[in-house]
C-alpha cells in the first residue's frame, strides 16, 4: 500500500466510521449468528499475494460487519459498555500512526509525560491526588494491587512463598470475577480467597468482613488484601470504603479500590461521595474506557505509593539501561508487560475535545436516563424493580426466572436493543446499562416501549411470557 493509496483508503475508513457514528448501524444491534458462521466464509489460509485494500473493506462490510456486536450503538444496554468518541478515535489513530512503545521514559520521553499528566488530570476531576498511570484493563489493575499487597506483606518476588503464614484477600460475593483472578494469578489460591457476603443493598458487610480477618488471624493466616468495589458488575452496590478502611486500619492490609465503571460518575459533583474513604485505600482503578468515552482500551489505575508496585514489577536488565533511570518514570515498571502503548494521546484528545462540563452532561443524561426507566419499570403492573438504582444500570424481572429470561431474550430478538441479565438473591433479573457516547432520553424512551410490547405480547410468544399480569 503506497502512501496514495492510504490517503484514499484511510479517509474511506473515516468518513465510514463517521456514518456509523451519527446514524448507527442499520441491522440489528447483536448478530443473529451461529457459532461457526463466519469461520465458515473465511479462506482457511492466507493469501500469497497481495490483495487490494478496496477488497479487504468490502469484505468487511459483506463478511464482517453482519457478525459484529454494536457495542457502541444506542440501543446497545447490555454488560457494562465500552464507549468510544470522535476524539478517542483521532486519539488513538495518531497512537496507531506513531506506534511508539512507552516502556520507558527515554523510548518516547512524551508518551510517559502525557501519562503523568493525564492522570493527574483525572485525579483533579474526581478528587484524588495519587500518582499512577494507565493499565489496558480493570483486570490489569486487580493483578497489580494484589501483586502489590503481596509484595508488602511477603516479599514474594524474592524469597518465594515457602514457610510463610498464608496471604488471605477478602472481597465482595458481588464482585467481579476478574478479583478472582487476579487473586489466583497472584497466588493466593482460591482456599485464602474469603467471598465476604452482602447486605440487603448488595453491598459488602464490614461486619462480617471484620469477623472473617479475626478468623484467619486466629487461624494463624495474613490478611494481606481487600478489595471493594465501588459499582458491582450486577447492580452497581457500593461498597462501604470507609468502614472497610476502619476494619483495615492499623492491620498493614491492602486495600483496593475497584471503580471500572462507575468511577467516571465521581467527575460529577453530586456523585463525589463515589471516593468516599477512597484515600485511606491503597490504590484505585476505573476505566475511561467504560464510561469517560475514551476508546477501549484505557484504565486508569491510581497508588497512594507506587514504591509498591514498582518493587513487584521492575526488573532492570543491561539492555534497558538508559542515562534517565532513577530521574525519570519508566512505566513498564507500573506494567505488567514490558511494551506499552501510547494510550494517553486518546485520553487527551477526549478531555480536550470534551472538556470537563462536555463530559459531566454526558454522565449525568446517563444518570437521569436510569432513573426515569426505573421509575416506568416501578408503575408497571408486570415488572419489579430489583433494586433502587443510584447509578446507571437499573434491574428488574417478571417474578418467574422462565418469565423474565422470556422477556430479555423477545427484547433481543427484535434486533432493536440488546439486554443481558445477571441474578440477584438468586433471582434471575434483566439489566440495562446507560452509558453510551451517542445516547439520547429517546434512546431510553424507545427501548421502553419495546419492553412494554414485549411483555404484553405484542412482539413475543405470549406462551413464553405467561400471564405477566399475575405473577411479578
Ligand atoms: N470490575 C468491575 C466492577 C467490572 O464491572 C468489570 C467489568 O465490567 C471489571 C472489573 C473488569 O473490567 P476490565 O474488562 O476492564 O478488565
Amino acid at each position: 500500500m503506497d502512501r496514495q493509496q492510504f490517503r484514499v483508503l484511510g479517509h474511506q475508513l473515516i468518513d465510514w466510521i463517521a456514518d456509523y457514528m451519527e446514524e448507527g448501524y442499520d441491522g440489528p444491534v447483536a448478530p443473529d449468528a451461529a457459532p461457526g458462521d463466519l469461520l465458515a466464509k473465511l479462506p482457511e489460509g492466507p493469501p500469497q499475494r497481495a490483495e487490494s485494500g478496496e477488497a479487504v473493506f468490502e469484505d468487511f462490510k459483506a463478511l464482517i460487519l453482519p457478525g459484529v456486536t454494536h457495542w457502541n450503538d444506542p440501543r446497545f444496554f447490555g454488560y457494562f459498555p465500552c464507549n468510544h468518541s470522535g476524539p478517542g478515535i483521532l486519539g488513538d489513530l495518531l497512537s496507531a500512526g506513531l506506534n511508539v512503545n512507552a516502556m520507558s521514559w527515554a523510548t518516547s520521553p512524551a508518551a510517559t509525560e502525557l501519562e503523568i499528566r493525564m492522570i493527574d488530570w483525572l485525579g483533579q476531576m474526581i478528587g484524588l491526588s495519587w500518582p499512577g498511570c494507565i493499565q489496558e484493563t480493570a483486570s490489569t489493575g486487580l493483578i497489580c494491587a494484589a501483586l502489590s499487597a503481596r509484595e508488602r506483606a511477603a516479599h514474594v518476588n524474592k524469597d518465594g512463598f515457602y514457610g510463610k503464614a498464608p496471604l488471605t484477600a477478602y472481597t465482595s460475593e458481588h464482585a467481579n470475577s476478574a478479583v478472582i483472578k487476579a487473586v489466583w494469578i497472584a497466588g493466593f489460591g482460591d482456599a485464602y480467597l474469603r467471598m465476604v457476603p452482602a447486605g440487603a443493598d448488595y453491598a459488602m458487610d464490614a461486619g462480617a468482613l471484620a469477623r472473617q480477618i479475626d478468623q484467619d488471624l486466629a487461624d494463624g493466616l495474613r490478611p494481606c488484601l481487600v478489595i471493594p468495589t465501588v459499582g458491582t458488575t450486577s447492580s452497581t452496590a457500593v461498597d462501604p470504603v470507609g468502614a472497610i478502611a476502619d476494619v483495615c486500619e492499623g492491620r498493614d492490609i491492602w486495600i483496593h479500590v475497584d471503580a471500572a465503571m462507575v468511577g467516571s460518575a465521581a467527575i460529577l459533583p453530586e456523585m463525589r461521595w463515589l471516593m468516599d474513604g477512597v484515600d485511606r485505600a491503597d490504590s484505585y482503578s476505573f476505566n475511561p474506557h467504560k464510561w469517560l468515552f475514551t476508546n477501549f482500551d484505557c484504565s486508569a489505575y491510581f497508588c497512594k505509593e507506587p514504591m509498591h508496585l514498582k518493587r513487584a514489577l521492575s526488573i532492570m536488565p543491561e539492555f534497558l539501561k538508559t542515562d534517565h533511570d532513577g530521574v525519570a518514570e519508566n512505566f513498564r515498571d507500573w506494567s505488567l508487560q514490558l511494551g506499552r502503548r501510547f494510550r494517553a494521546l486518546k485520553l487527551w484528545y477526549v478531555i480536550r475535545c470534551y472538556g470537563v462540563t462536555g463530559l459531566q452532561e454526558k454522565i449525568r443524561l446517563h444518570l437521569r436516563m436510569a432513573r426515569w426507566l426505573a421509575d416506568q419499570v416501578k408503575a408497571h403492573p408486570a415488572l419489579r424493580l430489583a433494586v433502587e438504582p443510584r447509578l446507571n444500570t437499573v434491574c428488574f424481572h417478571m417474578g418467574r426466572e422462565d418469565r423474565t429470561e422470556a422477556l430479555m431474550r423477545a427484547v433481543n430478538q427484535t434486533g432493536q436493543a440488546y439486554l443481558t441479565h445477571t441474578k440477584l438473591d438468586d433471582r434471575y433479573v434483566i439489566r440495562v446499562s446507560f452509558g453510551q457516547t451517542h445516547s439520547k432520553m429517546a434512546h431510553a424512551e424507545a427501548l421502553w416501549t419495546l419492553i412494554c410490547k414485549c411483555v404484553a405480547g405484542d412482539l413475543a410468544s405470549p406462551s413464553s411470557l405467561g400471564n405477566a399480569q399475575s405473577d411479578a
